[in-house]
């Protein structure tokens, strides 16, 4: 006997919501181990009968499979801005919807290292426990649901004359885009500025005068769109350009974000309500309050009609593999890349 649960969604619910987060950054490091019931109770503080009462309680509703250690893919019992401010990357990964179990493995090996940092596709791939090729595949998803920015790098190689690409940088994002409001002139005069002090800020800008005031109009654009000053320069200063600059204002152009580029929210910053953007849902619009950002870009009300992330709508008879939801061939359960992920060794 194992008591009953009281009523309500599992995500009121502080046990289950603790239970939810042992799970999945268990099933993250380990998904072939499984934990005995006394052993989630540990790693919740509670006793072996209470854990199977949430345990429960979360497969009946959903959150975890009838096998009753794997959570739902892409499930989620977090409440709308309940992500503690001084949440780990990792604590912020668990909650988020991903677009795709593979997805949400490879997010989750990423936020191991950090909001931000330098990985290659190899070690990603081990750490997820996939082949490269599926991770060079899911990838894409991830920049698409903009979760995670990848910035490739290259320095300049001890000749001094070819460049070596370094793994890709990468940050955590919220997914959350901050759309522009409608300017006035105020908001115009403030922008040009605030844009001129930041050009004349960026060291290697130097320019013959109509070239500094472009740069002040390009700049001041992209500020009257949302974009934060810290992040403007953050793009225009590293890396420091390696010798002489031919056409700066060429450079500065391809590093700062294009016209119909919108800008969206870090992870860090938004877990910790750090911007000074007023982050929406990015269903239904509503403001977050206390600029605090839920890990998954959703207000309470949207998550719980979206408790689970529905694959895009497609046909309904075309088959989609049971992983990652690609489309597949008529008598295949998995597509080839997972498939080959999941091959055991006979
Ligand atoms: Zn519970
Ligand atoms: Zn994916
Ligand atoms: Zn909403
Ligand atoms: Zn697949």
């Amino acid at each position: 006997m194992s008591g009953t649960h009281r009523q309500g969604p599992p995500e009121d619910c502080a046990s289950c919501r603790k239970l939810f987060t042992v799970l999945s950054e268990h099933h993250q490091a380990s998904p072939d181990l499984r934990l005995t019931v006394a052993e989630i109770g540990t790693r919740c503080g509670s006793s072996r009968v209470t854990a199977q009462r949430h345990l429960s309680y979360l497969v009946k509703h959903k959150r975890v499979k009838a096998d009753g250690r794997t959570p739902v893919r892409g499930a989620t019992v977090a409440q709308g801005g309940e992500v503690p401010d001084d949440a780990t990357p990792l604590q912020w990964a668990v909650n988020v919807i991903a677009p795709d179990p593979t997805c949400g493995k490879g997010l989750r090996v990423l936020a191991g290292q950090g909001w931000s940092g330098r990985i290659g596709p190899g070690e990603i791939a081990a750490a997820a426990g996939i082949s490269v090729r599926t991770w060079e595949r899911h990838r894409p998803h991830l920049v698409t649901a903009r979760l995670v920015q990848f910035t490739p790098t290259t320095v300049l190689a001890r000749d001094g004359r070819h460049r070596v690409r370094l793994a890709d940088g990468y940050r955590l994002m919220s997914g959350v885009v901050v759309a522009a409001p409608a300017g006035d002139s105020y908001a115009a005069d403030a922008a040009g500025d605030q844009a001129k002090a930041l050009v004349d800020s960026i060291r290697w800008y130097c320019a013959p005068p109509a070239e500094m005031t472009r740069a002040y109009r390009l700049v001041a654009s992209r500020l009257l769109a949302q974009w934060p000053a810290e992040e403007l320069v953050r793009r225009a200063v590293f890396p420091e350009p390696d010798g002489y600059v031919g056409n700066p204002y060429g450079l500065l152009s391809t590093r700062l974000p294009g016209p119909a580029e919108s800008y969206v929210i870090p992870a860090e910053a938004a877990v910790r309500g750090e911007t000074s953007a007023r982050p929406r849902c990015r269903s239904c619009d509503v403001l977050f309050a206390g600029g605090r950002v839920s890990p998954d870009g959703l207000c309470r009300e949207c998550r719980e009609e979206l408790t689970l992330p529905l694959a895009p709508v497609a046909r309904v008879d075309a088959p989609r593999c049971r992983e990652c939801s690609h489309q597949v061939g008529p008598a295949q359960w998995l597509c080839d890349g997972c498939g080959a992920d999941q091959r055991v060794p006979a």
